[in-house]
């Protein structure tokens, strides 16, 4: 019997005695203990009538069970579908129907709502604890053997972020994930003796895939915080050898004052992304703890695209090299002919790590993933001179003024050196007279005002007149979603009037 991702990030557990997962109160649990949770859940969905290729849908809060629900659906290769727990039940509700999920996890207080949305199918509860009726249901011993997959086979459908429309299904194979599993533990260098502090979400690619299955094709154990929060993120890093994050956790920390060296000692390995990580916090950072962030580059897609190198300069402002067996170029929006290096266009990819297409979406599909193996990915990026891959934004967040092609990042990079502007958004909203009218939308930093004449007078040298905001608004801060991606499109909304006759 076969099952690829079961047999090479899964199985290992049953004989780890050692430490697999430390909770924020001490607890631990051993390889084998999380083994035993997952054969017991698999055992309680395929007595719910799931059969491999059934979708189980899963909103509930970080927990070692909810972990081992993704362990469980590889044994019985159901494919996984984690939710966002910030989701409402209208958001659900659209998951559940376009999904046709054959079975729901939810937590205990959304379990009436559920039942009237999911319309007919199943519906479990696990609590933050752990506890429900699914736990109810996986009670007792249950050695189970784990159903027969292929490479091919799906074993995640993963909803996009949202953060430029509405959130589309990404089907990943088994291949999909294993093989970024395998190449970054080899890349990053994990071991059996790493420690993982993982305080991300188990419902997005970066925390669930990139961190648990690094650690799973290692033999590393994690330190499993439910969120990120300051106090067990300090009380827990002397404890840990590695940490993955988004920006926002490294500026958090940043502004606690008891985040010092003396914390860091014992860490080999900081990486963020999801989202840019500001020049100024990279600097910050490493003055502050001597370690310097390696930044990469991923997307629900495709799992992990590129990684700044261990060994070597790891580039601030990039997100580095595509990781070996991934191939990426850089193309016109309007031909799809490759650019050569340092020109700005659409970041493509190719290899093993490319899903396998948007669930029930087959023109999209075929619009973005291209015959030959490429992905569209709708980023756009450059490669420098020295290899090193730059994003420089979406695609969608171009900005098209007087018929010229604009950047927003180019713009923002220049309004965050200004004074006392902390960070900065800029978009394009409808403009009657250039089609689209350059909005920059500044954050000023604690305690300060922002003059936004000075501000005009201090880009005004930097920038062509055509890139120059036409309107400067000020907000306390941007939007942004639960793994700090700021919110374009609210901004967009908010903003969309402004220049209406
Ligand atoms: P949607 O596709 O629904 O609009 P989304 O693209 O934000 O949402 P995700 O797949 O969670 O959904 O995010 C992937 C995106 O995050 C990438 O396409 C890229 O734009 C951005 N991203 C990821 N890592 C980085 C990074 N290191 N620097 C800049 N942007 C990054
Ligand atoms: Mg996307």
């Amino acid at each position: 019997m076969a099952n690829p991702l079961h047999d090479s990030l899964i199985a290992p557990l049953a004989e780890r005695y050692d430490t697999f997962l430390t909770l924020p109160d001490g607890t631990t649990l051993s390889g084998a203990a999380f083994f035993r949770m997952a054969e017991r859940q698999a055992g309680a969905l395929a007595s719910l009538g799931l059969v491999p290729g059934d979708r189980l849908a899963v909103q509930v809060e970080k927990s070692p069970q909810a972990l081992a629900l993704y362990a469980a659906c590889v044994m019985a290769g159901i494919v996984f579908l984690p939710l966002n727990t910030a989701y409402t039940a209208d958001e659900l509700e659209y998951f559940i129907g376009d999904s046709e999920a054959g079975a729901v996890i939810c937590g205990p207080a959304a379990a009436g709502t559920v039942a009237r949305i999911a319309g007919g199918v199943p519906v479990l509860t696990l609590d933050a604890e752990g506890q429900g009726s699914l736990s109810d249901r996986a009670a007792g011993d249950h050695p189970f053997v784990p159903a027969e997959r292929g490479p091919d086979d799906l074993a995640a459908l993963l909803y996009t972020s949202g953060t430029t429309g509405r959130s589309k299904g990404a089907m990943l194979s088994q291949a999909n994930l294993l093989s970024n599993a395998l190449t970054l533990a080899e890349l990053w260098r994990f071991g059996a003796d790493d420690v993982l502090l993982h305080a991300l979400p188990i419902f997005h690619t970066h925390g669930l895939f990139v961190a648990t299955n690094v650690v799973l094709a290692s033999g590393g154990s994690m330190i499993f915080l439910p969120r990120f929060d300051a106090d067990n993120v300090i009380r827990w890093l002397p404890e840990a050898t590695s940490m993955m994050g988004v920006p926002t956790f490294y500026t958090r920390l940043l502004s606690d004052e008891r985040f010092t060296s003396e914390l860091t000692k014992g860490m080999r390995l900081f990486t963020s992304g999801s989202a840019p990580l500001l020049a100024e916090t990279h600097r910050e950072f490493e003055s502050r703890t001597g370690h310097r962030i390696l930044e990469r580059y991923g997307m629900t897609e495709t799992n992990m695209n590129t990684s700044n190198p261990y060994d070597g300069e790891r580039r601030a402002g990039t997100v580095g090299f595509p990781l070996p067996g991934v191939e990426l170029k850089i193309t016109d929006p309007d031909t799809g002919a490759t650019l050569a290096d340092g020109a700005a266009g659409i970041i493509e990819v190719r290899g093993p790590n490319v899903f396998q297409g948007y669930w029930r979406m087959p023109e999209k599909t075929a619009a973005e993933l291209r015959e030959d193996g490429f992905f569209i990915t709708g980023d756009i990026g450059l490669i420098d001179e020295d290899g090193y891959v730059h994003i420089v934004g979406r695609a969608k967040d171009l900005i098209i003024s007087g018929g010229y092609n604009i950047y927003p990042k180019e713009i923002e990079l220049i309004l965050d050196e200004q004074a006392d502007v902390l960070e900065s958004a800029v978009i394009g909203v409808p403009h009657p007279d250039f089609g689209e009218g350059v909005v920059a939308v500044l954050v000023p930093r604690p305690g300060a005002r922002i003059d936004p004449d000075a501000v005009r007078a201090g880009i005004a040298p930097r920038l062509a007149k055509f890139k120059q905001p036409k309107a400067i608004e000020i907000l306390p801060d941007l939007p942004r979603n639960t793994m700090g991606k700021v919110q374009k499109n609210l901004l967009r909304d908010r903003y969309g009037a402004m220049f209406k006759a």
